[in-house]
């Protein structure tokens, strides 16, 4: 009877949540998060509202997919509206596609509310525009998670060799050896990338480098981090707004 909001909860700013999130938090019974989603977002719940914390560490999951989906489950069996919120965009390395899966082969009935990625928003706050006309005609955005050393990579490396803008999220840990990779596929050592820290928060952090430098100047920068790599990064120097 329960129906399931697949919803993004954007990237960390509370006032970058759409207004449908706010209503069918408004509205839930039941709301399970993880670790990315703002806590403050949890306050705009009903009294009695439960919550149900499934976290999840930089695509580290403490509690396996698996479960995560059975948990959904279960409370829409339970509830009449259940609330999955998740960092960002559901459908944006958050694995909301497998959870709507799950529900959809267990005839469930769910929606899509889409959120405000941090691949392009944690940008915006830092001042990069992931496009700009004449810098940069695209921007990818690639999971970090997987280590460019691994054999069967599934990320096409020697696609990278434009100047096309490259996003990397849960990457941080894999800095080393992106950066590395980069310029093995052939871009220049003092190539423009930066890493942006809690994007879009007022903890926002946002180091700017080369793919020379990065790795020793964003040392012991916290997550959640995202990396940007292009020439839009050069744009900060004039279009760094937040904070100022
Ligand atoms: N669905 C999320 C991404 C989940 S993967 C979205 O659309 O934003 C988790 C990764 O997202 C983190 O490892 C980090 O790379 C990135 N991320 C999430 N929130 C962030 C933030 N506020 N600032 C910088 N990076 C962030």
């Amino acid at each position: 009877m329960g129906n399931v909001y697949l919803t993004g909860a954007g990237p960390g700013d509370v006032e970058l949540l759409t207004l449908k999130a706010a209503r069918v938090i408004k509205e839930a019974d039941v709301v399970i998060y993880d670790r990315l989603a703002n806590p403050e977002i949890l306050k705009m719940a009903k009294d009695g509202c439960e919550f149900v914390y499934v976290g999840k560490e930089d695509g580290r999951h403490i509690m396996p997919q698996e479960e995560i989906n059975e948990v959904i489950y279960q409370n829409s069996l339970k509830y009449e509206n259940v609330v999955r919120l998740k960092g960002g965009d559901p459908f944006v390395f958050g694995r909301g596609g497998e959870e709507a899966i799950y529900l959809q082969e267990r005839g469930k009935t769910f929606e899509i509310i889409p959120g405000i990625t941090s691949a392009v928003s944690a940008p915006a706050y830092a001042g990069i525009p992931v496009t700009h006309r004449g810098v940069a005609v695209s921007f990818r955005v690639v999971t970090g998670h997987e280590s460019p050393n691994k054999k069967e990579s599934q990320i096409p490396w020697d696609n990278f060799k434009t100047d096309d803008t490259i996003v990397f999220l849960m990457g941080l840990h894999n800095l080393p050896k992106i950066s590395k990779k980069l310029q093995e596929v052939g871009k220049p050592a003092d190539y423009p990338c930066a890493v942006i820290s809690r994007g879009t928060t007022k903890d926002q952090t946002v180091v700017v480098g080369t793919l020379e430098d990065i790795v020793q100047k964003s040392q012991g920068v916290p997550t959640p981090a995202l990396i940007i790599v292009g020439h839009v990064v050069e744009l900060r120097e004039q279009l760094n707004w937040f904070g100022q």
